[in-house]
């Protein structure tokens, strides 16, 4: 991934490769930023080890109605460097040596390696796509779990599920009877699902986004991870947070006060004030989750035509910043790439991608496990939450490349 990043980032790349807007964020969280730098001195200081109390209050009151919890700000909300340090610190918590952990392909990159870092062993399952229909678009609800395969996954050394929905790189929105599923496995077999929701504001098309702890019987055993920098379209704040029950924080608690302590006092404050905002709009077309989810799914319409218009296939996401997109239509137009030959295509693709058209993307073999690379080297992953004029650039380079290609 970081190779992708750096190599996207050189100036006259397009950069639709890494996940963050290239746009300012709201005006109401700007202001909050800016109130938490220049008002009450004291937020330069330390805060609470778990949270700065107004932003695990309103977390505690924000999702608890939305999860139908009565949720403890101090015990069972955890702040966190991101929603990277949330996962993070979930892992290091709860997964011991030889501890197995499931995880969904294709996945966030740095489950795998999380879960080896604890010392557990990551198990897979791969989403299945269903076979093309003709001259129609794949969505990526066609993309699905094999309930057998995935009942066959548990094992009596299972610790953790990890579910990300909506799902970055596919965009899947993880359906109520697909999450039903996955949570009677986790129940039966006593598993513990860490639900990445950090894309849960962003859905499109009417699907709903549904939190697996929200099921029945799935609050005692799921950890909620989200993030400010999603939510409030600024990655660079790291604010991430976990909601989960006092049994499995305490864990993550004694992690994170002998790792990191505390998070940045004023970004927190930051993050507070911006769900303040948000909650006296939520619902309401004034809403920021309402107006930014809209603007995205235009986002999403326009890089999918666009992508056509070279005669690439695009699947359509149901979620997230993301699309995934078939590039083997192309192959044949293909000249030889440079690279290894066991180098997967997409990622020889992607190099001569950017180096080549100006377009920077990511291969999106590197979201699977080594065994299963092979199988799924035919796609790329573009991140479409960016500005109409990123768009557009995008329009004129892939404009330029279809003349080049003829009719
Ligand atoms: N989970 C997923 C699925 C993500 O895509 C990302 C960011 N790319 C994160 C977690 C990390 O979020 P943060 O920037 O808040 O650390």
């Amino acid at each position: 991934m970081v190779e992708f990043i750096k190599l996207s980032s050189e100036d006259d790349i397009v950069n639709l490769g890494q996940g963050f807007p290239d746009f300012p964020p709201p005006a109401f969280a700007v202001e909050a930023f800016q109130h938490a730098v220049s008002g009450d001195f004291m937020l330069n200081q330390y805060t609470t080890a778990f949270g700065y109390p107004p932003l695990t209050r309103i977390l505690a009151s924000f999702f608890g109605k939305l999860l139908g919890q009565e949720i403890n700000p101090r015990k069972n909300v955890l702040v966190t460097v991101g929603a990277y340090g949330a996962l993070f610190t979930a892992f290091q918590a709860l997964v011991d040596e030889g501890d197995e952990v499931i995880i969904i392909e294709p996945f966030f990159d740095c489950y795998e390696p999380m879960t080896l870092m604890a010392g557990g062993r990551p198990v897979f399952v791969s989403l299945k796509p269903s076979p093309t229909r003709d001259g129609e678009l794949d969505s990526c609800s066609d993309w699905q779990l094999d309930p057998v395969e995935l009942a066959s996954k548990f094992t009596s050394r299972t610790k953790a599920l990890i579910l990300n929905t909506p799902s970055n790189p596919l965009g899947k929105v993880f359906s109520r009877a697909e999450l039903e599923l996955v949570a009677s496995l986790c129940q039966q077999h006593d598993v513990v699902c860490i639900a990445d929701e950090v894309y849960q504001w962003l859905v499109y098309d009417g699907y709903q986004h549904v939190s697996i702890a929200s099921l029945p019987g799935m609050w005692d055993r799921t950890l909620t991870i989200g993030s400010a920098g999603k939510t409030f379209s600024a990655t660079g704040w790291k604010v991430g947070w976990v909601l989960g029950p006092g049994r499995l924080l305490k864990h993550l608690h004694t992690v994170h006060q002998n790792s990191i302590f505390h998070c940045p006092t004023q970004a927190q404050a930051a993050v507070a004030e911006s769900f303040e905002w948000e909650q006296l709009h939520f619902g309401q077309p004034s809403s920021y989750f309402v107006q930014f989810q809209q603007a995205s799914q235009r986002s999403r319409d326009h890089v999918m035509r666009s992508l056509q218009s070279v005669g690439l296939r695009p699947i359509i996401p149901q979620g997230s910043y993301f699309l995934i997109t078939d590039i083997s239509e192309l192959k044949s137009k293909m000249p030889d790439l440079p690279g290894a030959t066991d180098e997967p295509y997409d990622s020889r693709f992607v190099k001569w991608m950017i180096k080549n058209k100006g377009l920077g993307a990511i291969p999106v073999s590197i979201f699977y496990s080594a065994p299963h690379r092979k199988h799924f080297d035919h796609y790329i992953r573009i991140c479409f939450v960016k500005d109409e004029s990123t768009l557009q650039a995008m329009d004129k380079k892939l404009q330029k490349w279809k003349d080049e290609l003829g009719p």
